[in-house]
């Protein structure tokens, strides 16, 4: 897409043609999904950051918690469009103040993610925002660390859904309502 005159009405197909599909990465069977390409696209970045928003904007939101580390680049964003905090939900051993943290399942092991201890505000309502939902596992961990520390979830925010590997169901048999600018088959 060529810079110059903005359109947020880009159309679907055209932004999921931003998305650089890469076969067997970063290990055989996987179809990585890489974003960088959209946001690198001067028209396509912001055609996707108006639409994520687009739902939220009559929401009550008072934050948004972004998950590392593409979801800091959509996160922040989200938040300015919205009017409002940002939250970062970082890998575990980055935050320099007193967190708590969280661990999930990966497929081989487990992983941890943290947030400040006060970076939340009882009853304070937390837009989620990543790339891109798989298994879950990782939006999982998210509703529940912000949970713990008070927060209300109002919804959780991803550019990519891939429907086959149920993380999306998995997120709103939990109440979580979800949104997805566009889903791809496959993992
Ligand atoms: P999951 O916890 O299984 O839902 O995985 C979601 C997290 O892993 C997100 O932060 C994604 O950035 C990353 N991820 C998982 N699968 C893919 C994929 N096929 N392409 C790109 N990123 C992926």
């Amino acid at each position: 897409m060529k810079r110059g005159e903005f359109v947020v009405e880009v159309i679907l197909s055209e932004l999921k043609s931003l998305v650089r599909a890469i076969p067997d990465y970063p290990k055989p069977g996987i179809m990585f999904r890489d974003v960088t390409t959209l946001f690198a696209d001067a028209q396509g970045f912001k055609a996707a950051i108006a639409q994520i928003a687009e739902p939220y904007r009559t929401q009550p939101i008072d934050a948004v918690a972004g998950i590392e580390a593409r979801g800091f680049i959509l996160g922040g964003a989200i938040a300015d469009r919205l009017g409002c905090g940002f939250i970062p939900i970082r890998k575990k051993g980055k935050l320099p103040w007193k967190t708590i943290s969280q661990d999930y399942e990966l497929e081989y092991g487990t992983d941890t993610i943290e947030i400040h201890e006060d970076a939340v505000s009882e009853g304070e309502r937390i837009l989620i925002v990543d790339d891109l939902i798989a298994t879950g596992g990782t939006a999982e961990a998210a509703v529940k660390i912000i949970t713990r520390a008070g927060g209300v979830i109002e919804g959780a925010a991803f550019v990519i859904d891939l429907p086959e590997l149920g993380g999306r169901a998995k997120i709103e048999a939990m109440g979580v309502a979800c949104t997805a600018l566009m889903a791809f088959e496959g993992h």
